[in-house]
């Protein structure tokens, strides 16, 4: 794969089967072919078209999808990829409907094949470390109050009442890596140990005038920005802006792709987002490939339909 590929050569590159698993290969053990049971490094080839491997110490045969999302998929490994590749290069994802149009499988597989990816994403995105100066937002997601009929109208769902919507926290470090994390609620109990246990202390973050923050400054450098005064940079000159500008792409994607999110589902979007963000700067194929690199972990069904809330 190039720095910029098109639509086409990418269908291309991927129509050969064994192209991708050979891709597979590299990616998934870039330091050597490892088996899945007891990660054993010494392995046999074993002949045969799907490329088999034996341990050479449990005896075991694998496979490279063995461990992975596409572990007991009846999609093809191609059609995978391409999925990855689609789901990856577009700033706002794709939705499950479009993406069954251009593999050819049905919406409900479409659909299961990028929570799958998502969850993917998400193994990337726990070991992302923040550091430096760290700013800590928290956003609502959800549909719009005056789009709603009369009776489901929900009242007074100004400022930072969650009735309505989901409540999202963030945190943005000053090399533009985000962490996203669904919570129930805005209040203090809920906010400060997953600051604490995101954050390490000393560290410096600035947040805005919410009460819920007050008394991290025992463990960290804490600088205000006061939104209620329509402060926007604070005397010291901290902003949370560029937090406020990654909200609004998060809001943009599930808008404008994926119309709603069930608060269920939500933080598998809030991990496809912040998997997309922390990787602007890369090119689509090196983005493709880091995703790829973790692609050992596999989603099991009960998994996917159990609460994806992080929060529990
Ligand atoms: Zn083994």
């Amino acid at each position: 794969m190039n720095q910029n590929n098109n639509l086409i050569q990418i269908f291309e590159y991927f129509s050969d089967n064994q192209r991708c698993i050979d891709l597979l290969v590299r990616l998934r053990w870039s330091e050597g072919i490892m088996c899945t049971f007891c990660k054993h490094n010494k392995v046999y080839n074993l002949t045969g078209k799907n490329k088999r491997y034996k341990c050479a110490k449990c005896l075991k045969q694998f496979s490279v999808i063995k461990g992975t999302i596409f572990e007991n998929s009846p999609i093809t490994l191609q059609k995978w990829f391409v999925a990855i590749y689609l789901m990856l290069c577009d700033k706002k994802g794709i939705s499950s409907t479009q993406l069954s149009r251009n593999i050819t499988v049905t919406q409900p597989t479409a659909w299961f094949m990028l929570q799958r990816i998502r969850f993917m994403l998400r193994s990337r995105i726990t070991k992302v470390k923040l550091k430096g100066l760290i700013q800590i937002d928290e956003t609502f997601v959800g549909g719009k109050n005056r789009n709603r009929p009369f009776h489901k109208k929900v009242k007074y769902n100004k400022g930072r009442s969650f009735k309505d919507k989901t409540p999202v926290l963030g945190m943005l470090d000053e090399n533009g890596n985000i962490k996203t994390i669904v919570i129930p609620n805005t209040r203090a109990e809920v906010l400060k140990p997953l600051v604490y246990k995101t954050i390490e202390t000393n560290s410096i973050i600035v947040t805005d005038e919410w009460k819920a923050y007050k008394g991290l400054d025992k463990d960290y450098t804490h600088f205000v920005v006061d939104h209620g005064r329509s402060q926007y940079v604070n005397d010291q000159g901290f902003t949370t802006n560029p937090l406020e500008g990654a909200w609004s792409h998060l809001k943009r994607m599930i808008i404008g792709v994926y119309h709603k999110v069930s608060r269920k589902y939500l933080q598998r979007y809030c991990d496809e987002f912040a998997f997309r963000f922390n990787t602007r700067l890369l090119t689509d194929s090196e983005r493709f490939k880091l995703a790829l690199s973790h692609v050992e972990c596999r989603l099991r069904h009960q998994d996917l339909t159990r609460d994806s809330l992080q929060f529990r």
